[in-house]
């Protein structure tokens, strides 16, 4: 192992923000790209209709929305890190994207609205980063706004999330009296100023509790009462233990406004100094370490014609260990054929660039022409296949339909390439012509006719349809399996990879033909 590689590798913080709708989810991104310098001044944050938009949100659809659609990467400098922030969309009807992208991270920043604590999506997004125990810190945000009190939140979030807080910062205050934080590691009052949601401020410091300039700057009042308050949670909360916020345990928990700029920055310092560099992954042969000389990584979403002029498709890869070098060859595991990567792209800070090289820890675009899948692992040479990265079997149906029958086609073509993304499925079934579009959510059919008309010039209308569920079949006997495709053809389907599919008219249905099939293998999930 170089001791370049390995350097860089550890200055490597990749995470992603989980939340729930309105928590401040795309105010607090635009903070800390500010804090990493990678844009002038915040502001351009989505106003809904106020014209502008923040760098991760760059199609029509989520500006007209305004919601994130899409998954984008930002990379930016902080603290002698690079940080990579992957951002997941927001709303539940993405929360397959979101899953796969929480496979990429290595850490992730939850955001919880302190009006309201801990609430659904939020919940649901935690179950999810419990699979890979990733490390969570939470800021509680919109302290400008009068909140819940402190103490209840972080027991609301220790008993329904099952995590221990360890504050790390503790809020003198709050809405039109919102003061502050006292920073527990650093024995220090940071003031809070209004007025300065758009850029870095100075910073007014206040050093120790007893100081009787703690009492001038925020009133005796709030001052006594912060000292009670302290002195309470450091008896009953618990201490920040490194070890216990690794394995997923305990979260530093910081307060603060995105909005007004203040508390971000002690969470990214945090962040950036406590959570993990590149973890390692597993294969389906052994665990590959961040810091392996040898490349490797895969794929945990494709994004197609990201960019309207080049009608492009964008593989998201994941870099697990080694480094990406400008014109490398690499091996695509899944279909066995080594290609040359010269045209890779990064994401600094939303704009896209092309990457000279890259590190463990670092996301890279690949322009994918048809051949790449999610799930899909490149390495150079070694035979291996990173697991954990699922699709997930929908739970909406509806059959789609051309307006003009001339263009089925180009219909297959778009819902095939669309289905790529992860987001929707499409089955073929075995019986009939019919195309069905599955889904986990209403959002992404609307969102599908959309693009094929805007990507595909196809314009396609929907029916209802007679199917409750999907799941993946497979069986190891080829015998079992041909007698089932005979019997059950009415019910089969293949997807937009060619995967057999079982679609149920009701659950009913697929109950009976489980007990009726016991050696078929019925999957809610599927593993690219
Ligand atoms: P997302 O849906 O999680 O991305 O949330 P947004 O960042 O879009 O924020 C939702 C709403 O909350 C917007 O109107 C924001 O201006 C507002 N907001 C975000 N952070 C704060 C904050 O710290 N204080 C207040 N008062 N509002 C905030």
């Amino acid at each position: 192992m170089s001791n370049t590689l390995l350097a860089e590798v550890a200055s490597r913080r990749t995470f992603a923000i989980i939340s729930h709708p309105d928590a401040g989810k795309t105010t607090i991104t635009e903070k800390v790209l500010l804090h990493g310098r990678a844009i002038q001044s915040a502001g351009t944050v989505k106003g809904r209709g106020s014209g502008q938009h923040a760098k991760s949100d760059w199609m029509e659809m989520e500006k007209e929305r305004g919601i994130s659609v899409t998954t984008s990467v930002m990379q930016f400098p902080y603290n002698n890190c690079l940080v990579n922030l992957l951002d997941t969309p927001g709303h539940e009807d993405f929360s397959e994207d979101t899953y796969r992208t929480l496979t990429a991270v290595d850490s992730c920043l939850m955001v919880i609205d302190a009006a309201k604590g801990v609430e659904d999506r939020t919940r649901k997004l935690m179950e999810v980063t419990r699979l890979r125990d990733t490390p969570i810190v939470t800021f509680m945000n919109k302290l400008d706004r009068d909140i819940r009190d402190p103490m209840e939140l972080l027991d609301e979030v220790e008993t329904e999330l099952n995590i221990l807080c360890a504050p790390i910062t503790w809020p003198i205050g709050c809405g039109k009296l919102f003061k502050g934080v006292y920073h527990l590691h650093r024995d220090e009052t940071i003031l809070y100023q209004t007025g300065h949601g758009h850029t870095i401020q100075e910073l007014r410091i206040v050093k120790g509790l007893d100081n009787p300039e703690l009492d001038a700057a925020v009133g005796s009042d709030f001052a006594e009462q912060l000292r009670e308050e302290l002195e309470l949670v450091r008896g009953a909360s618990n201490e920040f233990d490194k070890d216990l916020f690794l394995s997923g345990e305990l979260t530093p928990v910081y307060f603060g406004t995105a909005l007004g700029n203040f508390g971000v920055d002690h969470m990214l310092d945090g962040l950036t100094e406590w959570a993990p560099a590149p973890m390692p992954r597993e294969t389906s042969e052994r665990k590959v370490e961040a810091g392996e000389e040898k490349f490797s990584g895969f794929v945990f979403k494709i994004q197609a014609n990201m960019d309207p002029k080049h009608r492009d498709r964008i593989a998201f890869m994941r870099i697990v260990s080694g480094k990406y070098t400008q014109g490398m060859k690499m091996k695509h595991v899944r279909i066995g054929k080594t290609v040359n990567i010269s045209d890779a792209v990064t994401f600094m800070a939303g704009d896209r660039e092309r990457a000279e090289e890259a590190f463990a820890g670092d996301i890279i675009g690949l322009h994918n022409h048809g051949t790449i899948q999610i799930g899909d692992t490149f390495t150079q040479g070694e035979d291996l296949k990173f697991t954990g990265i699922p699709n997930f079997a929908p739970e909406m149906f509806r059959r789609i339909r051309l307006k003009d029958p001339l263009k089925q086609k180009q219909l297959l073509k778009g819902l095939v390439q669309l289905s790529e993304e992860g987001a929707v499925q499409v089955f073929r079934p075995l019986d009939t012509n019919d195309l069905i579009v599955g889904a986990v959510g209403v959002l992404q059919f609307e969102v599908v006719v959309a693009r094929l008309k805007s990507e595909y010039n196809v314009e396609a209308i929907y029916e209802a349809v007679n199917v409750a569920t999907a799941r993946w079949v497979y069986c190891e006997d080829g015998r079992k399996l041909e007698e089932f495709k005979r019997k059950c053809s009415t019910n089969l389907a293949l997807d937009g990879g060619d995967n057999l599919t079982y679609i149920a008219p009701t659950m009913v249905n697929l109950n009976l033909s489980m007990e009726r099939y016991p050696d078929i293998q019925f999957a809610k999930t599927r593993e690219h």
